[in-house]
């Protein structure tokens, strides 16, 4: 993959700079959902996702970019309070891809 023609040689890359194509059509039919309450904020999930298919919001987890997300499970096996596993895809989550469970 090459870097957009604005970006010069050198230059400061952000993070929205990266880019985030639709990886969706590679899931098969399972998707990452999180038990929020047991989520302790580590990052982990986001620092380990391939695709930043895990949404930070002021430094907390914010649930997931389901279209950017491949269903890979990387994040399910780094997440270290189990706190993510993997549903059928036409499970309902919440805005944040919680499947139950307050926000702690
Ligand atoms: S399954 Fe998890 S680690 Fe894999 S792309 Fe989706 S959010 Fe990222
Ligand atoms: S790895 Fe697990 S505990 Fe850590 S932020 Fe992600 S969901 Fe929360």
């Amino acid at each position: 993959m090459s870097f957009p023609e604005t970006i010069r040689p050198g230059a400061l890359i952000r993070p929205d700079d990266q880019p985030n194509p639709d990886m969706s059509g590679w899931r098969v039919d399972r998707k990452p959902a999180v038990q929020r309450s047991l989520c302790v904020d580590c990052l982990l999930c986001w620092a380990f996702c391939p695709d930043a298919a895990v949404v930070v919001q002021s430094g907390h987890f914010a649930g997931f970019h389901y279209p950017a997300c491949k269903g890979c499970e990387i994040c399910v096996a780094t997440c270290p309070t189990h706190a993510i596993s993997m549903v059928p895809e036409a499970t309902p989550v919440g805005p944040q891809g919680e499947m139950g469970g307050e926000r702690r």
